[in-house]
């Protein structure tokens, strides 16, 4: 039988040890901000922090979906706060942020799902500084084109909508997103600013997918034109979600970073530990950009 209540050990995490760690901690805090950091639970909080960068959740941390392996609460939304864009931008400028990713729930009881809420935030901090890179990472906002184009129309440097699963696990993993959706919502944010945008998506591994599968994923996700591409353990947040089928080995997610690479990836991030904004610094998207 499997035992996977206990994590491997290349799933524990460091202790904080940095200071700015809790410096970026309080400030957010001071600040009325949310990060996915924390909801999230993410395990690389301590060293993202640590090193100053953090991806900022606005719109709430109330989700209308409930997707099997989310740890953000499922709840009615409150309203939009409307100085939010500005503590978000007044957070990138205290920390001295170079790249920001901006996210949030699925607001589907609002009529653009929060896209002009995107718009506005990414067109603060850009205001307070003026050379940050600017990563969304979006629901899908029902595919609403018009939505949609409210976001990009602010220009994001990287647009970043994960797949989460392969598409036999998605009604399973995923609360009312559908696989071809999430497609499209990636290949039109890309059409709508060609040479501009840099589109980005991740699939979480563990889930019970197969390897054919993960190839065929990744296939779809070339053909609706992303080059940048996340791989990482999927964790449990709580004994309420989702199981975890597999712990994938180090070994086995670099042997997809190369499968991903040779499908014309540009960018691959692939480990336990990785999640949607890791690193995300890293990439610089006018490397991908013609
Ligand atoms: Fe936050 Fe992303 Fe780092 Fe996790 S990987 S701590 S969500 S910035
Ligand atoms: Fe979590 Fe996003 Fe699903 Fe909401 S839509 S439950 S925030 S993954």
């Amino acid at each position: 039988s499997l035992h996977l209540d206990k994590k491997p050990d290349w799933i524990r995490v460091k202790l904080p040890n940095n200071p700015v760690f809790w410096d970026t901690k309080s400030m957010v805090k001071d600040l009325k901000l949310v990060t996915v950091c924390e909801e999230a639970q993410c395990p690389n909080r301590w060293e993202c922090w640590g090193q100053g960068t953090a991806t900022f959740m606005i719109a709430g941390e109330k989700c209308t979906r409930a997707c099997g392996f989310c740890a953000v609460k499922t709840a009615k939304p409150d309203a939009l706060e409307e100085d939010e864009p500005q503590r978000v931008a007044e957070a990138t400028r205290r920390m001295k942020l170079n790249h920001v990713v901006i996210t949030a729930v699925a607001r589907d009881d609002l009529a653009d799902g929060g896209a002009e809420h995107f718009e506005k935030t990414i067109e603060a901090v850009r205001e307070v500084n003026p050379g940050i890179t600017i990563e969304v990472l979006v629901p899908d906002f029902n595919d609403k084109d018009w939505a949609l184009e409210m976001v990009m129309r602010a220009k994001p440097q990287i647009f970043n909508h994960n797949l989460e699963t392969v598409r036999r696990l998605t009604p399973l993993v995923r609360s009312r997103a559908q696989y071809d959706r999430s497609l499209a919502v990636l290949k039109k944010a890309k059409a709508m600013a060609p040479g501009k945008v840099a589109t980005k998506s991740g699939i979480m591994l563990g889930l019970g997918e197969r390897d054919e599968e993960i190839e065929q994923a990744m296939d779809d996700l070339r053909a609706a034109d992303v080059t940048v591409l996340t791989l990482g353990q999927y964790l449990r947040p709580t004994p309420m979600h989702l199981p975890v089928v597999e712990y994938v080995t180090p070994e086995k997610f670099a042997e997809w970073k190369a499968v991903a690479e040779a499908k014309g990836f540009r960018h691959v991030a692939s480990g336990p530990l990785v999640r949607s904004s890791y690193h995300a610094a890293d990439f610089k998207p006018e490397l991908d950009l013609e």
